[in-house]
């Protein structure tokens, strides 16, 4: 058996009932073949891959707080401290119902590739918790943070661990855990990045990763020859990366038409208005059927359905595995060109190959959204100098780190014989800098 199969089956015998995990770590080892192959004696003796695959650290916490009834709630909390290899371990918190050990572990590994794309200083690492923030009260959100970071604060450091934001942890969630950690360390340091500007946060952190997104797929679809300008796009999600890759769509000339969360999606075929989507989502935190109030032309469906709406470009920026085989079929059969994945492995194994096969240009999450922790690196560069860079000086260096990703990814797909799949070109690239880095430092 070859060594790449030989790992993944310990991954999923050791790893049980963690489906997700085993799915991120089987794409990226179905696309190292090719590296593996030619090193495979001397990573075989010194277990590369299988260190690889195993997480550094993992901590799991009780998280228990008062609601406003006085109840006590108790969730779990986790942080997997996956790679140190290239620098600090660093990733977002997820708070949501749907996170377990499993779900964590798979952002995680993803995380470790990704932030080595960035040509970034920073290791790979994930956390969160169970606990919905949606319809809490700010104090019980407040409650939660407090008591999650009075356990994380122990784990992290600004030359340790520098978690972020993820799916349920905004501005709002940021801001009760920096002030929670600072009061136990008595420490004013760059531990969190999302932060608000008052208190250390970077200009244009909160529209890096949807802002970084357009910037890979404009330089795709110019390298491969197809205008940018009136392209229709359907997007899902409607929070952080899904409106920042709207705005800068809209910027960039083109026309997003749809929108999603949890409960239904809009097509608004005038093209989404901006202006409604951030009051009902920033301000109010409603659903997405207050926006259908407030737009005469746009249709609120239950559900999902997004991939069903013609379009030229679809950016998938909600959760994983949202975008599955069915809805690619769908999207060919539009005519769709390009996907590009805002979230964090959105489509499905069986999806990619079929949109792969069917000359749609695809590029992976751990490439296309990366630049939010590039950015996350920028502020905590920016919290050690203590300066604050402009939004420009932010906005272009983000830039250039998006399109130097597209161009790494595309030659390290050519170097390997695999033109135009930048799945293989991104896990190749991502992974030969953290393996180099990991040989380097010896068996630890
Ligand atoms: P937000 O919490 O701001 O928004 C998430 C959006 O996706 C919401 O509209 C939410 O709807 C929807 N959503 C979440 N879970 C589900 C689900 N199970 N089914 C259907 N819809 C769902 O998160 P972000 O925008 O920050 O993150 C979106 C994706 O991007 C995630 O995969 C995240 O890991 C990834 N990502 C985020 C980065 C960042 O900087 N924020 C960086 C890189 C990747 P509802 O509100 O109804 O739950």
């Amino acid at each position: 058996m070859s060594y790449v199969d030989e790992v993944y089956e310990l991954v999923v015998q050791k790893n049980p009932a963690q489906p997700e995990f085993h799915q991120a770590v089987k794409e990226v080892l179905e696309s190292l073949r090719v590296v593996i192959g030619k090193n495979e004696k001397v990573y075989r003796r010194d277990a590369l891959l299988e260190r690889m695959v195993t997480p550094e650290r993992i901590v799991m916490f009780r998280v228990p707080w008062v609601d406003d009834k006085g109840q006590v709630q108790v969730n779990n909390g986790f942080r997997v401290q996956f790679n140190s290899a290239i620098g600090p371990y660093k990733g977002g918190l997820r708070f949501h119902p749907s996170v377990n050990l499993g779900i964590i572990k798979f952002l995680g590994f993803e995380q470790v590739f990704k932030n080595s794309l960035t040509s970034l200083a920073i290791g790979g690492g994930k956390g969160g918790a169970d606990f919905d923030p949606k319809g809490k009260s700010d104090r019980e959100v407040m409650a939660f943070c407090q008591s999650f970071m009075t356990e994380l604060q122990r784990h992290i450091g600004p030359d340790t661990d520098v978690p972020a934001g993820d799916i349920g942890v905004g501005a709002r969630e940021i801001g009760f855990m920096y002030g929670q950690y600072k009061k136990i360390r008595n420490a004013y340091e760059g531990v969190l990045t999302g932060k608000g500007l008052s208190y250390g946060g970077s200009l244009a952190r909160t529209q890096a990763t949807g802002y970084g997104l357009l910037y890979l797929t404009e330089e795709l679809m110019k390298c491969n020859g197809i205008p940018v300008k009136d392209q229709i796009v359907a997007v899902s999600g409607a929070g952080n990366v899904a409106i920042y890759a709207i705005e800068k769509a809209q910027q960039l000339g083109m026309k997003p038409v749809t929108c999603s969360d949890s409960s239904g999606w809009i097509y608004d075929p005038d093209g989404i208005d901006l202006k409604v989507l951030k009051d009902v989502k920033e301000v109010k935190r409603a659903r997405l059927t207050e926006y259908a109030k407030k737009r005469k032309k746009a249709e609120y469906h239950e559900g999902k359905g997004v991939w069903g709406v013609k379009c030229d470009v679809a950016l998938p920026c909600a959760t994983q595995n949202e975008l599955d085989l069915a809805d690619a079929k769908k999207l060919v059969k539009n005519g769709c060109k390009v996907v590009c994945e805002g979230a964090n492995m959105p489509t499905t194994m069986d999806a990619t190959a079929f949109l792969q096969k069917s000359g749609v240009l695809f590029v992976c999450g751990k490439a296309a959204n990366a630049g939010g922790v590039a950015t996350s690196a920028l502020e905590m560069s920016q919290n050690s100098e203590r300066l604050s860079w402009t939004f420009e000086e932010v906005d272009g260096k983000l830039k250039q780190i998006m399109v130097n990703i597209y161009h790494n990814i595309d030659d390290a797909a050519k170097k390997y014989g695999k033109k135009g799949d930048y799945v293989a070109g991104a896990n190749i690239a991502g992974f030969l800098k953290v393996a180099e880095a990991m040989q380097a430092q010896g068996i630890v």
